[in-house]
């Protein structure tokens, strides 16, 4: 079976050619395909000798099992791919065009093991880790689809399925060459992680120097009702959590985004504002409320528009800078929460 190119570090790759009696420079031009021209078939690598694109052929694969299927949102801001891996599973990536942005929303593992009730994802119960070439790939194919309009993914936030810091490992290794200057290039500033809260993994984080960006799904104010959405929560509760993101806080020197998936009659009460206000105090990152995207769950269901308001006003006017994402993505099952929710059911 071929492997994965993405399953090794560039540096794997240059000696496994090197044995092979390659060449520096022709190291440096497949890489340079790769990685700066978004080539994802070795046989468009048009400086190598054929004999070397068909030894790679044969040994390497940078492709999906199956052609992806692609679904494009009305107003073209928004792409949903469906990968399926070499054993069958499916993951889903999303592209977001914002201004001048294109954010690729990656997943990190096929399912998901943390059971937050709202979130489809959480319903495929957990499969399987992705490989970082698994990882890396979705980005390798993504900034091939955009050659045609001469642009480049510029963002990238682990936000599709999984949880990236539950895949530790494979996640570090993607992350080393989605933003390595010589390779994907992509700063780390402009790369967002966001976690539940596995707080001995966010320690990992400090303890190894891994900077990123990092987002916190809070959902709730409250240890019983955030326990009842997220059962992560009973392992690790509010105050352990915000000692941890002081923590890291401290070690990245910038503050943590909160993120807060507002549901009906579940957290968007004038009591839930207030408890949040205190959380922030002294804390100076930013909320990022997420209006409840269309969830299976019997009785979640997103407030309405002016409840939305009321609830950011509330916040705004206790001094949190807050925002409220309408999610990207929603017309085509790819925002936040709903991805493979389609796929499981056998729609797609
Ligand atoms: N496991 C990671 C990343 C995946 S979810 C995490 O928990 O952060 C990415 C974001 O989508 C999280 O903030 C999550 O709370 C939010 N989300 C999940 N389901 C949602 C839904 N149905 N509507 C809106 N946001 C949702």
């Amino acid at each position: 079976m071929k492997k994965l190119f993405f399953d090794y570090t560039p540096a794997e790759i240059s000696n496994i050619l090197l044995d092979r009696g390659e060449k520096k420079f022709r190291i440096n031009q497949l890489l340079d395909w790769v990685y700066k021209k978004s080539v994802i078939s070795f046989y468009e690598m048009k400086n190598l000798p054929t004999s070397l694109r068909e030894w790679l052929n044969e040994n390497f694969t940078m492709m999906f099992e199956k052609a992806p299927y692609l679904v494009t949102a009305p107003n073209g801001d928004s792409m949903k791919f469906g990968f399926t891996l070499s054993d069958g599973a499916v993951i889903e990536s999303v592209i977001l065009k914002s201004r001048d942005r294109r954010t690729l929303c990656v997943s990190s593992q096929v399912g998901c093991a943390l059971g937050c009730t709202f979130c489809e994802t959480a319903k495929l119960g957990f499969i399987r880790n992705l490989s970082a070439g698994e990882i890396v790939m979705q980005l390798a194919y993504a900034n091939n689809l955009l050659i045609k309009s001469e642009e480049r993914i510029t963002n990238i936030v682990f936000m599709g399925m999984g949880e990236a810091l539950s895949n530790f490992e494979n996640f570090v290794q993607a992350l080393e060459i989605i933003s390595g200057e010589e390779f994907f290039g992509i700063g780390r500033r402009k790369i967002t992680v966001s976690t539940a809260g596995v707080l001995p993994n966010i320690q990992k984080l400090i303890d190894r120097n891994i900077l990123v960006k990092l987002a916190i799904s809070l959902n709730s104010s409250s240890d019983e009702e955030r326990s009842a959405v997220m059962p992560i929560n009973n392992r690790y509760p509010i105050s352990e959590l915000m000692a941890q993101v002081r923590k890291y806080t401290e070690f990245r020197g910038q503050p943590v985004t909160f993120e807060y998936v507002l549901i009906k009659g579940k957290n968007d009460s004038r009591d839930a504002a207030d408890r949040l206000i205190k959380l922030f105090r002294g804390y100076p990152g930013k909320l990022n409320i997420i209006p409840l995207n269309d969830c299976t769950t019997e009785g979640l269901v997103r407030p309405e528009e002016n409840f939305i308001d009321q609830f950011s006003k509330w916040i705004h006017d206790g001094g949190v800078t807050v925002t409220v994402r309408r999610s990207g993505g929603q017309e085509i099952d790819g925002a936040c929460g709903q991805l493979a929710g389609k796929a499981k059911r056998g729609e797609i």
